[in-house]
């Protein structure tokens, strides 16, 4: 009696956020309408990352108001396409990747997708992915092999591609830099064996040893918990032996984007790629004087995925160690607590299972 009724109602579950500070809450949203080159996709994994706890727990605001529906690391199956679909059937399994660039701008046209006029992020600018289904255009999907499991495609839509992005693109790090990465979480570990791939000396910053034991496993070339050190600059650079050449700052936080830049020696790169609507906490004069580089770098170029996912066939990006957690939707106020405690690199969210 209940499965009729819900099947003739044109809703999903998904779980909404409505304002900073409070809990999301599960809803049944209606289903949009398909346009004719959209694809309807049943969304099996969605991984939990830092910046949608930023959106809950300290009001960073999302580019467009809320109500939305969080969640930008998706992988699933296509449920059903529009009448001019030519790419994908369904049955199909995909990567959504987590920016979408328009394809028509000035930027697109010369590969420089994630530049984009109109760049938009999922779960920021428009729905994301802690819902049952999410419809989408079918020049925004990636197949995603039939060997690799759906967390793995949650992976490689944001963190692989955006760390292969970041380190083959934005930095174009060379055989034996050194490297520093603020951050042993999802994006500093993909970092970490992206810059390894490279052939750089790859040195890790975190304050959970946990975190960093992964680091070592990934074959990081040192480890450092600065909540152990008396000046966290000191610990580097007696680790690293010197200064760096390059600097990966992901965590965001202003004291750490002053200690990146304190390691880093006369013309360095300092690259940011943690979120943040903070301020530069130094002078520019620093940045003149010592003629350092200052380096942004966001979004999942779609064309890149092909690459990556040929670099973890190969066996050259490790990633199980990445997931921590598996929750279902109704459980996702939870799933935000394991990250919240620092329990968790990634834990993945599976909007159409009820139990796990
Ligand atoms: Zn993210
Ligand atoms: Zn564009």
């Amino acid at each position: 009696m209940i499965e009729k009724k819900y099947k003739s109602q044109p809703t999903m579950k998904a779980a909404v956020f409505h304002q900073a500070y409070e809990p999301l809450s599960i809803e049944d949203v209606p289903l949009k309408p398909l346009k004719s080159t959209e694809i309807r996709v049943r969304i099996e994994t969605c991984s939990v990352c830092h910046v949608d706890l930023q959106y809950v727990d300290q009001g960073l605001a999302t580019a467009k108001a809320p109500p939305l529906i969080l969640g930008h690391e998706i992988s699933g199956v296509v449920e059903e396409t529009g009448k001019n679909v030519t790419l994908f059937r369904s049955g199909n399994r995909v990567i959504v990747p987590g920016t979408m660039s328009c394809g028509k701008c000035l930027a697109c046209k010369s590969w420089n997708e994630t530049q984009c006029d109109h760049l938009k992020i999922l779960g920021n600018h428009v729905d994301g992915g802690y819902a049952e289904y999410i419809t989408i255009d079918q020049n925004q999907l990636v197949s995603l092999p039939d060997e690799f499991p759906f967390e793995l495609g949650s992976l490689i839509s944001n963190v692989f591609v955006g760390a292969y992005h970041l380190v083959y693109d934005r930095v174009n790090i060379h055989q034996g830099e050194t490297v520093v990465i603020f951050g042993s979480g999802g994006f500093g570990l993909s970092l970490l064996q992206m810059a390894k791939l490279k052939q750089a000396h790859v040195y890790m910053v975190d304050i959970f040893d946990w975190k960093l034991n992964i680091a070592r496993d990934y074959n990081a070339d040192g480890i450092l918990n600065s909540n152990k050190c008396k000046v966290c600059e000191e610990g580097i650079c007696d680790m690293i032996g010197g200064k760096a050449d390059v600097v990966i700052e992901t965590t965001g936080t202003p004291r750490t984007m002053v200690q990146a830049m304190n390691v880093l020696h006369k013309g360095g790169r300092l690259v940011l790629s943690g979120y943040s609507e903070n301020t530069l906490p130094f002078l520019a004069a620093r940045i003149i004087m010592n003629e350092m580089s200052l380096i942004g770098s966001i979004g999942t170029p779609l064309r890149k995925i092909p690459d990556v996912i040929k670099l973890v066939n190969d066996g050259k990006i490790r990633w199980q160690e990445m997931i921590t957690y598996h929750f279902p939707l109704s459980q996702i106020n939870e799933a935000f607590n394991t990250l919240r405690m620092g329990q968790s690199i990634r834990t993945v969210i599976h909007p159409n299972q009820k139990d796990i």
